[in-house]
């Protein structure tokens, strides 16, 4: 689908070498002197032209997530790059960061250029110590050739960026959390408003952004926003990293135009599904915090926000977890809210008690089976949690089980035969 010379990380799998020399042949840095001379503004416009939309999870718009960051320069203004990648089944901020962390560093400085960050942090994942090596030395390489620090290029721009390790909570993904977590506090969610764009890191205007997101602006930079907005489909444009694993025979990263076809991918770039495609159970699209999609969705589905938004889940990370038939997919989805619950921060009563609920249930009916009333009273425990909450992992912890619900109902009923593994 995606021509060769569209593709943005030309470095993915680490064939060559991560560092500057390597990334300067590749294209990284180039115009970057005449991209900091232009005016602030026009690059937000150009990002919001493109379509560019978050590729963290939520897709929001990059470009008027930048716009919303206050214009007057009084007060420090910080970017945050999330790089606390612990999403089930994502697995490409770290591909970034390990081979292409050129065009990291160099996203962050047109970034915080276009929304005047002169300080910025990447809060990184603490067992990514390999990735953030290699980020740092990045970071130090770029620091010796004046791409970071004072007057950078010969421009008036000031800008330094800092690592930061996180320690393994999933919920410093949020990027409140993150916020407290880099101020040296418990990672908890705080509550919104205000929004991090008027009230975030010390207090100060801050945006927080996901590490591909940054990593894609130095290209639409240079090539266009025309060029960017030409992949994919209208209102899901541009490349993404689809990370596919679970049951299929080669899993991987790759990258392709948001809007292709969900089968296209899994029989092309994964070796399909174990078993052959008419193995397929279900996939989770998005990461674990989306609703699952049994095989008959997948045939046609489109890989973009509105596609599987429009068939019942969402494009989250895109992280695709395939389920085969060899497996009991209650398992899955009972793994699944072991997970939330463990992860939940505890500072709202729907999610602290209603994951464990959850949980609980799963494991009642995985083991035992299920009634009609306990699938009714199943469904409402996840309403309960819906929508209720400080911060976004409520829902993720009760999606799964809304997806197993609407599209396994029948298979729950029946009495368990064995308690199988989850392969
Ligand atoms: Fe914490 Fe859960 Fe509430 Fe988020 S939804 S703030 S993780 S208790």
């Amino acid at each position: 689908m995606i021509k060769k010379d569209n593709l943005i990380f030309k470095n993915l799998y680490g064939r060559n070498d991560p560092f500057l020399k390597s990334a300067l042949q590749r294209g990284d840095w180039k115009d970057i002197k005449k991209i900091l001379k232009k005016d602030p503004q026009e690059i937000i416009n150009i990002i919001k032209e493109s379509g560019l939309r978050g590729r963290g999870g939520a897709g929001f718009s990059t470009g008027m997530k930048w716009d919303f960051m206050p214009k007057s320069r009084d007060k420090q203004h910080y970017l945050v790059i999330n790089a606390d990648e612990g999403e089930p089944g994502t697995c490409k901020d770290r591909d970034i960061i390990r081979n292409e962390p050129h065009k990291l560093i160099e996203g962050c400085l047109i970034s915080g250029y276009a929304i005047g960050a002169t300080k910025c942090y990447i809060y990184v994942r603490g067992e990514f110590l390999n990735e953030a090596s290699i980020l740092q030395k990045a970071i130090d390489e770029a620091y010796s050739n004046n791409l970071l620090g004072k007057k950078i290029k010969g421009s008036n721009f000031d800008f330094d960026l800092y690592l930061h390790y996180g320690s393994g909570a999933y919920v410093c993904g949020e990027e409140t959390a993150l916020i407290e977590s880099l101020e040296g506090k418990k990672g908890q969610p705080r509550l919104k408003p205000p929004f991090p764009a008027s009230v975030g890191l010390y207090g100060m205007p801050t945006t927080v952004n996901n590490v591909e997101t940054i990593a894609v602006v130095p290209t639409i930079m240079r090539r266009g926003h025309d060029w960017f907005s030409s992949l994919g489909r209208k209102n899901n444009t541009g490349s993404k990293i689809f990370c596919i694993s679970g049951h299929v025979n080669t899993p991987c990263n790759v990258e392709e135009e948001l809007g292709v076809p969900l089968k296209y991918l899994i029989q092309k770039y994964a070796g399909d599904v174990i078993g052959g495609w008419d193995n397929l159970q279900a996939i989770i699209p998005g990461g674990s915090s989306v609703p699952l999609l049994p095989k008959n969705l997948c045939e046609d589905v489109l890989m973009d926000f509105d596609s599987l938004k429009d068939a019942g889940s969402a494009l989250g990370t895109a992280g695709i977890i395939v389920i085969n038939k060899n497996t009991n997919i209650t398992k899955v989805i009972l793994r699944l809210s072991e997970f939330y619950k463990h992860e939940s921060c505890g500072q709202c009563t729907p999610c602290r008690e209603g994951t464990g609920w959850l949980m609980r249930m799963m494991d009642r009916i995985y083991k035992n089976g299920a009634t009609v009333e306990e699938l009714e009273l199943l469904q409402e425990v996840t309403k309960q949690i819906e929508g209720h909450t400080i911060c976004a992992l409520g829902d993720a912890a009760a999606w799964p089980i809304q997806g197993l619900l609407k599209h396994f109902k029948n298979d729950l009923l029946k009495k368990p035969k064995k308690i199988d593994k989850v392969a």
